[in-house]
């Protein structure tokens, strides 16, 4: 395996307690495997080292950052790097233009579904992060999310596909509809850590914005017998298959009230049932009105 910059990874740090001390910095969770826990949105960047290439997953939300994360990876490789998109979402691929000037001919990979999105439907998605920036305080990002040049991937796959990393291979799988109808997770088997986007969320409840409710959980009921004893969260602290089966169980009370909700519920009583929610009342709020706006009453 490639070698790593001792000075920045003094420890083997699987199992560690959370602290605000980690955050911003290369964390290796395995050999090889290096998660990078922003203070901004809590965004989990992960870098996976081979010995002919590194793969990163996730480019943070714009150039700013994506600039800075491209100097942060130098510190830890002189590799070139391939992308992995986990989803269309801006903090998860709005500095792929930013790595691609950096690398000509850049591969990045993703789900089908993940390129379409970005192609058909880059400048709504570029529109709407500017207000949620502006709507959370983030003048100043809400800015330069408006200057991203929008660059879907260039690679994608339906059913799973393996990556030689050199002297390592790693999965690119997507488990069903769930966050979105695109996400996808990469498997690092030979050290046992599973990067799964935004299909579990840590420090935070689940995002159901674009998100398919009702089959959510089974999806990630599917995904549990898949998982490593490490799973990379696209959000929040690293976490184990127990939190996400847990998880599951929460989006399954999601569900199955979603589907006993008497025909013509109105906003109110949504409101009403959403309180009784695990993921939260705003959440689930969220959650069962898209159901209703989906399925004809
Ligand atoms: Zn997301």
């Amino acid at each position: 395996m490639t070698e790593l910059n001792g000075g920045l990874m003094p420890e083997f740090l699987a199992g560690y307690q959370p602290s605000i001390a980690w955050r911003d910095m290369w964390r290796e969770i395995a050999p090889g495997v290096l998660v990078r826990r922003h203070r901004v949105l809590d965004l989990n960047v992960v870098l996976v080292l081979g010995d002919e290439r590194c793969l990163l997953v996730d480019t943070h939300s714009h150039a700013g950052y994506a600039t800075e994360l491209i100097d942060a990876l130098r510190q830890v490789t002189s590799l070139p790097w391939t992308v992995f998109n986990t989803h269309a979402h801006f903090d998860h691929c709005f500095g792929n233009a930013t790595f691609a000037a950096e690398q000509p001919e850049l591969e990045i990979w993703a789900h089908y579904r993940c390129r379409d999105r970005l192609l058909h439907e880059g400048e709504a998605i570029r529109q709407e992060a500017s207000r949620w920036l502006l709507d959370a305080q983030q003048p100043e990002d809400a800015r330069a999310v408006l200057h991203v040049r929008v660059l879907p991937p260039n690679l994608v796959f339906d059913q799973d596909v393996m990556l030689d990393l050199g002297g390592r291979l790693v999965t690119l799988h997507h488990p069903g509809l769930g966050h979105t109808d695109h996400d996808a997770v990469l498997e690092v088997p030979d050290v046992g850590v599973t990067i799964v986007g935004d299909l579990v969320e840590e420090g935070a409840p689940p995002d159901f914005g674009d998100s398919f409710p009702l089959e959510w959980p089974t999806t990630l009921q599917n995904l549990l017998p898949r998982l490593p004893a490490l799973v990379v969260p696209g959000h929040g602290d690293v976490v184990d298959p127990q939190y996400v089966h847990e998880q599951a169980l929460d989006l399954a009370q999601v569900a199955d009230l979603a589907r006993s909700l008497p025909p013509g519920a109105t906003d109110l009583e949504l409101v009403r049932h959403a309180t009784r929610l695990r993921v939260g009342r705003a959440a689930g709020l969220k959650a069962l009105r898209r159901v209703l706006s989906a399925s004809p009453r």
